[in-house]
């Protein structure tokens, strides 16, 4: 395996500068379907990335208590409530997002499982898919074939054993998530130190990042930029690379103010900007 490294040469090819004449409408509308009660925050850190990562608009999905929590903590951020109190139950919306990121916080409740399989057949937009979302298909693993072409999947570790089942060494493991990809045309984001991405045969390296990410609710960011990227019309294996670098990147940005223990996923969004003044 002869993996591309994401550095900034490679970031550069697809990075897209901001035209002065654009305004928010044209700049990508994102959806985050996530949270559940006790699990609102991973809705807030995903749907606030996604707007720090420069999409025009986001409207988050979310289970009623959340609805107070969303609007006070992110006032740009638009929220859209599912009928239930505590958990999300039927994904319905009048919007038109170009991205959709699904996940985090979402718990495993059956009525999310049966909307979320309602929701796949049925969807159009590109897909961002993360955390219980992915747990929900390792356990009906016969939906896997509802996802679209290039879908991108963001699983850590964990959530990639429960979908590919174990490896024994790297190179199975690599084997297998290759095949993976191959058989349902998925974008996987493999997240670890480092982080690799899978596109079929293609395998790239991220150079970016350090062991302050190892914190709650950095996935759930990642997501939230991913989708951002996805909404404002990067194709999708360069929405995975691009987001992956600049997530990484925060964190190199904030270690010296931070150190590795006190940085939090906050921060990662926090650092946003000045990872983009650093490609640019
Ligand atoms: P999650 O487990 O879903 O919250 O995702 C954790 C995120 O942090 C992923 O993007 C990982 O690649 C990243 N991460 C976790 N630990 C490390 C580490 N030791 N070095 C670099 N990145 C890490
Ligand atoms: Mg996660």
């Amino acid at each position: 395996m002869n993996p591309i490294y994401i550095d900034k040469n490679e970031i550069l090819k697809c990075y897209k500068p901001i035209d002065k004449h654009t305004h928010k409408g044209i700049q990508g509308h994102a959806l985050l379907i996530g949270g559940s009660y006790g699990k609102i925050g991973a809705a807030c850190l995903s749907s606030k990335a996604a707007l720090k990562t420069g999409c025009g608009l986001v409207t988050a999905f979310i289970p009623k208590c959340g609805y107070e929590i969303l609007q006070i903590s992110i006032p740009e951020v638009m929220v859209l409530t599912d009928v239930q109190e505590k958990f999300i139950s039927n994904i319905t919306f009048d919007i038109v997002p170009q991205a959709i990121g699904i996940g985090p916080g979402v718990g495993q409740e059956q009525a999310t499982q049966i909307t979320f399989h309602e929701f796949l057949k049925t969807t159009k937009v590109p897909l961002v898919i993360d955390a219980d979302a992915l747990n929900i298909l390792s356990q009906n693993k016969s939906w896997l074939s509802l996802l679209k072409p290039k879908t991108i999947i963001t699983p850590h570790p964990k959530e990639l054993e429960r979908l590919i089942g174990k490896w024994d060494s790297e190179a199975e493991k690599f084997e297998k998530t290759i095949a993976f990809s191959k058989k349902y045309q998925l974008i996987i984001v493999m997240k670890g130190a480092p982080t690799h991405i899978i596109d079929g045969d293609a395998v790239y390296e991220n150079t970016t990042g350090n062991a302050a990410l190892a914190t709650a609710g950095s996935g759930d960011v990642l997501t939230g930029m991913i989708t951002s990227l996805l909404a404002q019309s990067y194709e999708p294996i360069n929405a995975a690379i691009l987001g992956v670098y600049l997530h990484g990147l925060t964190a190199d940005i904030a270690l010296p103010e931070t150190g590795y223990q006190s940085f939090i996923a906050s921060d990662i969004i926090d650092n946003i900007g000045r990872a983009y003044l650093s490609i640019t």
